[in-house]
């Protein structure tokens, strides 16, 4: 069973992803990673919504910390299972 720093978290992260404001956790590939130039590999991204991929999404921010709590997010939501899309 997964957990999660907040049930508001929790609320947003498991609802329907197409429906209003949602985090989502995306994973980077290591393709991703080099032509990016990231040292990282994911990210925390509250968007409106969105369908098909997190690239189609034109509203999106990077947060680090959950805006209702407060809790550092990385730190927090280590395991991979909680990645939901992995840019590649
Ligand atoms: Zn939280």
């Amino acid at each position: 069973m997964e957990k999660y720093c907040c049930d508001k978290f929790q609320f947003r992260y498991s609802g329907e992803k197409t429906m209003g404001l949602n985090i989502r956790i995306i994973g980077y590939g290591k393709s991703f990673q080099e032509r990016a130039q990231l040292n990282i590999d994911r990210n925390f991204i509250i968007t409106e919504g969105y369908a098909g991929k997190i690239e189609d999404c034109a509203k999106k921010a990077i947060i680090n910390f959950c805006p209702f709590c407060g809790t550092n997010l990385r730190a927090f939501y280590k395991d991979m299972s909680y990645i939901q899309e992995i840019m590649e």
